[in-house]
């Protein structure tokens, strides 16, 4: 790979407004961005940044992404490396590529597999990165290899499913910081009609619990089942009448709904009234306000349902 830290820097710029480039629109500025499109910048902006002693952060579609009202005081890295290429029942996929993108492509070509993303917004790389996932399944379904971009020491490696360490909601690449590049995704042979209307329940189901107002997903994870019974078993039970089980998960919108959080607010920040998991921003809200917000859910879950949620997105601090 070749990599030109001069090149990069033309393309910099600075006091870039993050808050549009996010679906929550909430946060201040970045002090440096740039827009990536080749994988080698990606590479060529971080050495940027290292030479010039500034942080750096990679941004996808800022979907599940809280940025600090303060804004971000180092270079955002928006990855809009965007190729995909398809050979057969596999794609390789440049990580900045949407999701949806992909999801619409694959449906067109007649590809199964990818059906629960629809909906889904954000790159393939963020997606990657939390293994996004939906009605039972996830990226790492998908997944054959990603590159991988290690920033400490500039190596781009292929890494097989198992060295990706996909687990709910986790990967090797939150884990170590690891920037993944490109992938090959792999799909099977289906029917484009039969594809098409499972996408068509899957959205409709989205549309009936999922708020319009601006988010970004899930604020929490969903609870581990085997550990809420042990932690409160009376709570398992309840949830297990309610039919809220999925898989080895109890959805945290039902945890927090049940303790009439629905419609809470803090300044512009509201518990959305759709999905009890879903804080939206009402017009106004601030950083501040959703984590003053979610602060306050976690108290109240861990007072009164004796658990502790663990936050889904992310928060980019200044
Ligand atoms: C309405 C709505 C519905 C949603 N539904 C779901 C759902 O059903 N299931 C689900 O799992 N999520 C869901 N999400 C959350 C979100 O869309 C996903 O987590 C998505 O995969 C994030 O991708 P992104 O590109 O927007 O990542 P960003 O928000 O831009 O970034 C998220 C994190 O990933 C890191 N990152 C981004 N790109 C890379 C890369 N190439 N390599 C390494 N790290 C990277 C960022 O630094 C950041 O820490 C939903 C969000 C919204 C707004």
């Amino acid at each position: 790979m070749i990599i030109n830290v001069m090149s990069i820097e033309s393309k910099i710029q600075q006091n870039i407004p993050l808050a549009p480039l996010t679906t929550f629109k909430i946060g201040g500025a970045a002090k440096f961005f740039v827009e990536a499109t080749v994988p080698e910048e990606i590479t060529s902006a971080i050495l940027w940044a290292q030479s010039n002693s500034e942080k750096w952060y990679i941004m996808g579609g800022g979907s599940n992404l809280l940025v600090a009202d303060k804004g971000f005081n180092g270079l955002v890295i928006k990855n809009d490396c965007t190729l995909i290429e398809w050979q057969d029942a596999e794609a390789k996929v440049e990580t900045g590529a949407l999701l949806a993108k992909l999801v619409m492509e694959a449906v067109e070509k007649g590809l199964a597999g990818l059906e629960w993303a629809v909906g889904i917004p954000g790159t393939v790389g963020g997606a990657i990165r939390g293994n996004a996932g939906a009605y039972g399944s996830s990226i790492q379904h998908n997944i054959k290899t990603v590159s991988v971009l290690d920033p400490e020491t500039n190596i781009v490696k292929d890494y097989t499913l198992d060295e990706c360490k996909f687990a709910y909601r986790h990967s090797i690449f939150k884990e170590k910081k690891l920037l993944a590049l490109s992938a090959i995704i792999k799909l099977q042979i289906g029917k484009t009609e039969e594809i098409r209307q499972t996408m068509v329940g899957h959205l409709a189901g989205r549309s009936e619990t999922q708020p319009k107002e601006p988010n970004a997903g899930s604020v929490f994870k969903n609870f581990n089942f085997n550990e809420l019974k042990e932690l409160n078993p009376e709570l398992a039970m309840e949830a297990e009448k309610d039919s809220v089980v999925r898989g080895s998960r109890i959805s945290s919108g039902w945890i927090i709904s049940r303790l009439g959080l629905k419609g809470k607010k803090i300044g512009g920040a509201m518990i959305s009234y759709e999905h009890g998991n879903f804080i939206v921003n009402t017009g106004d809200a601030t950083a501040e306000d959703v984590l003053v917000l979610m602060s306050l859910v976690k108290q109240k879950v861990r007072v009164e349902s004796k658990l502790q949620l663990e936050n889904e997105i992310e928060y980019l601090d200044y």
